[in-house]
């Protein structure tokens, strides 16, 4: 990953935070960089390791204080059946998220399906169920690794 597009995407979350009225820390903004610039789901530890590349020590509570405030901000997705984190692929609006994960090389895609979304509201609603977020996980074979090329 290029580091301008990079600081592009951290750029536009700053700018969306500040439009928001809540601040984007620096320490913030260097876990939304390390998430964006994994390019794949990353744990929490992983998150701190990467920050201990840095030359500093982070205490875990401000890892996780930082990932509560940028999903709550809807500018990362927590993937729960991986126990990681993907930046938002369109943060600018909150939406629910449908995620591809391919169980071979790792890569996820994000979907918004306003269409899967409604219907699943639907149903949610015919139990009697008030729904307040969900996020759909499908885990299988990415188009690349189905050709049977491998990602390294
Ligand atoms: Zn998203
Ligand atoms: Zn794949």
């Amino acid at each position: 990953m290029r580091k301008s597009e990079l600081n592009r995407f951290l750029d536009q979350a700053q700018a969306m935070c500040d439009e928001r009225g809540v601040r984007l820390t620096a320490q913030r903004r260097e876990v939304l960089g390390i998430i964006h610039a994994a390019g794949q789901p990353i744990g929490a530890y992983e998150i701190l390791e990467r920050m201990r590349q840095g030359g500093r020590k982070p205490a875990p509570p401000t890892v996780y204080r930082a990932l509560e405030f940028l999903l709550q901000e809807h500018l990362i997705h927590k993937l729960e059946t991986l126990h990681a984190y993907v930046a938002c692929s369109h943060p600018d609006h909150p939406h629910a998220s449908q995620f591809l994960i391919c169980s071979q090389c790792g890569e996820v895609d994000e979907l918004e399906s306003a269409g899967l979304d409604g219907t699943l509201s639907d149903l949610a609603r015919t139990r009697g169920f008030r729904p307040q977020s969900h996020t759909v996980e499908v885990s299988g074979t990415c188009a690349e690794c189905a050709q049977g090329k491998s990602a390294g």
